[in-house]
């Protein structure tokens, strides 16, 4: 499915991420609302356009109560946009919820960071194993990417879109923001799989918890050093082994 950005009313910005702008829109023909996500692609090689664009088609396969539902894609060639248009996650996402608790010096109640780490394990599964020989990375787990639906499920978002966009991912050349959950076979320039998809949970799961991440530094370098030692900064304890 391809559709026209004449097909949606577009009422407002969401925010701006590292790879583009989120708003929500309006389907015309049916009233829903979604949101839809500008990438631009104008300085982007044919190459990495159709990575994008098969990587998109493959996002739409993906159905599950705990992903966010990927709806349509529209190029718009004229802007040079590939909007991608999605469900709309009504609640709040988990960075949202870290900093509130924060302000208010307190912690989130152990049965919800026990239904995250349920919900977010099933996500994984299915993307990761759903279908024969095809695996479905996240990439980018953090709690900006993980949303929440009025009856408090988890809804992750932002599936493998940060492979193409962010191509040449090494370590020094990094997205917005730091990469507290990078695992260390990724900081260390091993390849990207499913194991640092689950490390990243694991420091997901930590954050909730403690509302500060397992592994905290000054820069980057500080940082990856202590994510390939396994020493929490705090009490200088080895977590691993
Ligand atoms: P990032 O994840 O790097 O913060 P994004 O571009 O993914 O940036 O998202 C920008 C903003 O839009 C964030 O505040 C995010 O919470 C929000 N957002 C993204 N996708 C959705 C969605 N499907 N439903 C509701 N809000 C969303
Ligand atoms: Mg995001």
């Amino acid at each position: 499915m391809s559709g026209h950005v004449e097909d949606y009313e577009v009422l407002n910005v969401i925010g701006t991420g590292s790879f583009g702008t989120c708003y929500k829109v309006r389907k015309k023909s049916n009233g829903r609302l979604y949101v839809w996500k500008a990438i631009g692609y104008g300085g982007m090689s044919e190459e990495k356009k159709q990575l994008l664009v098969s990587e998109v088609n493959l996002l739409s396969g993906l159905q599950h109560p705990n992903i966010v539902q990927y709806f349509d894609r529209i190029i718009h060639k004229e802007t040079a946009t590939l909007y991608i248009v999605m469900e709309w996650c009504k609640g709040r996402d988990l960075a949202t919820l870290i900093n509130k608790c924060k302000k208010s010096s307190s912690f989130l109640d152990e049965g919800f960071i026990w239904r995250v780490l349920y919900q977010m394990c099933r996500a994984l599964q299915e993307c990761h194993w759903k279908v024969p020989n095809v695996t479905i990375l996240h990439r980018d787990i953090k709690p900006a990417n993980v949303f929440l639906d009025e009856a408090g499920n988890v809804k992750l978002g932002d599936f493998g879109l940060a492979r193409i966009l962010d191509n040449d991912a090494s370590f020094a050349h990094t997205l917005v923001g730091t990469p507290y959950y990078m695992s260390p076979e990724v900081i260390k320039g091993g390849k990207y799989n499913k194991k640092s998809d689950i490390w990243s949970l694991g420091c997901l799961i930590y954050e909730l918890c403690s509302l500060s991440p397992p592994f905290t530094g000054p820069n980057i370098k500080h940082l990856s050093v202590r994510i390939e030692e396994g020493k929490n900064h705090r009490q200088n304890v080895t977590l691993a082994g």
